[in-house]
């Protein structure tokens, strides 16, 4: 079979499966095109995306600012390393550290990376800053988190699919409950060796579980009693996903260490960053860390375009909008079907609660029947399925879409 022969779904499955590590597992369904709220399947059948790529593709499949951004820095110049300067870095550094408030930004590529530059800043200011003694620093992180794959970081995860036959693990971190400041307070109290506090605004791989009001702003008020960085990861809640700009404001909460990726680049281009103020990040001197394609042009003009996209389409208040809508509507459905128990979420990240065992596929049948009427959506955590479609949905297609997610539920309840 010639490489660039059209395939058929089946075909293209076998060959993934054929030559590809078995890392993930996909919902059977082969898609060739996008645009907006919509993919194409390669037979041709057209599907609401209610996943976004994990919130990267907010902005909408192939926005044609961002990729028209794209294309053009890469018909001019794509990647010089950081070894000599070039002339779109700092631009995007000045553009979106003035559009989230901060100092400075250190640019990398995956979600994954990012969190792991924020924990060597971490680290690097509690001992140069705050003085603890070398190779004493402790960061605390919350139960049941995703902050990605790297060995670093599934040392502190507790999933125990992630973490099996990957060790031996990174030491230094704390876990506590989420959305517990008592277990927060006690893991600072008398600790000295507490650097930093990393959390998600709201859990998203663990089902996205939402805290409790005033949360982040209480947990920001002990990292500062404590002199302990707070640092927020919106790798996928920031961006315009949960009707704020970055999830923390709807508490009013400035972090010290901001971790952004996936919309950063609108789903274009892997594109990660990490922003702190000059007294965090001026710690980091040449040599301490890096990436050859980190701050590459290509990134550089094609985040700057993701974010004006952001600002001038209003995603963030059409996501508070549409959220709403959202909630309120499938919470009237929960009410009278014993199925689904409960709807939560923020904005347009919102997660559904079947009503049956975390190790039972009712979820995963479900989403192969909203695939069959045209919606695409993933089971988080066996029983949950998460919503979180593109940000430029329109609420007729919202509401086109909430009918099809009760009539399959319905299907299912009979
Ligand atoms: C997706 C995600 C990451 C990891 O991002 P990658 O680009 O997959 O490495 C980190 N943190 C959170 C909260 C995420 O959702």
């Amino acid at each position: 079979m010639a490489v660039l022969e059209h395939l058929t779904s089946q075909q293209a499955i076998d060959l993934e499966n054929k030559y590809g590590a078995h890392n993930y597992h996909p919902l059977p369904v082969v898609l060739s095109k996008g645009e907006g709220v919509y993919v194409w399947d390669v037979e041709g059948k057209k599907y609401y995306d209610f996943l976004s790529a994990y919130s990267a593709v907010n902005q909408g499949h192939c926005h044609p600012k961002i990729v028209g951004a794209m294309v053009n820095q890469a018909q001019t110049l794509t990647l010089t390393s950081r070894a000599f300067y070039n002339d779109m870095l700092g631009r995007y550094e000045k553009f979106a550290t003035e559009f989230f408030g901060f100092d400075k930004l250190l640019p990398m590529n995956t979600g994954a990376e990012a969190v792991e530059t924020a924990l060597k800043l971490c680290r690097k200011w509690a001992y140069e800053v705050k003085g603890i003694e070398e190779n004493e620093a402790e960061i605390i992180v919350c139960k049941n988190n995703f902050h990605g794959r790297t060995t670093t970081i599934i040392s502190f995860s507790n999933d125990p699919v992630a973490r099996k036959n990957f060790g031996p693990f990174t030491n230094g971190f704390i876990k506590v409950d989420y959305d517990n400041l008592t277990e927060l307070e006690e893991a600072l109290k008398n600790n000295k060796n507490v650097a930093g506090f990393m959390a998600e605004p709201i859990q998203g791989e663990a089902g996205v579980y939402v805290p409790s009001e005033g949360y982040l702003a209480a947990a920001k008020a002990l990292c500062e009693k404590y002199n302990v960085l707070f640092i927020a990861d919106e790798v996928q809640t920031g961006i315009a996903r949960t009707g704020k700009l970055l999830a923390v404001q709807h508490e009013n909460v400035q972090p010290d260490i901001l971790i952004l990726g996936k919309a950063l680049s609108g789903g274009a281009y892997p594109v990660s960053a990490v922003l702190a103020n000059d007294s965090i990040m001026n710690v980091i001197k040449p040599g301490n860390h890096g990436s050859t394609f980190g701050g590459n042009p290509v990134a550089a003009a094609v985040a700057i375009a993701a974010l004006e996209v952001v600002k001038e389409e209003k995603l963030a208040e059409n996501a508070e909008r549409l959220g709403k809508i959202f909630r309120e509507e499938l919470g009237k459905f929960v009410d009278e079907n014993e199925l689904v128990t409960l709807v939560r979420g923020k904005g347009l990240l919102n997660a559904v609660v079947i009503n049956d065992t975390e190790d039972s596929d009712t979820a995963w049948n479900i989403c192969m029947k909203l695939r069959d009427n045209g919606l695409l959506a993933k089971p988080t955590h066996g029983n949950i399925i998460r919503f979180a479609p593109p940000l430029v949905m329109n609420e007729e297609q919202l509401r086109d879409c909430i009918d099809i997610i009760k009539k399959t539920i319905a299907e299912f309840s009979k």
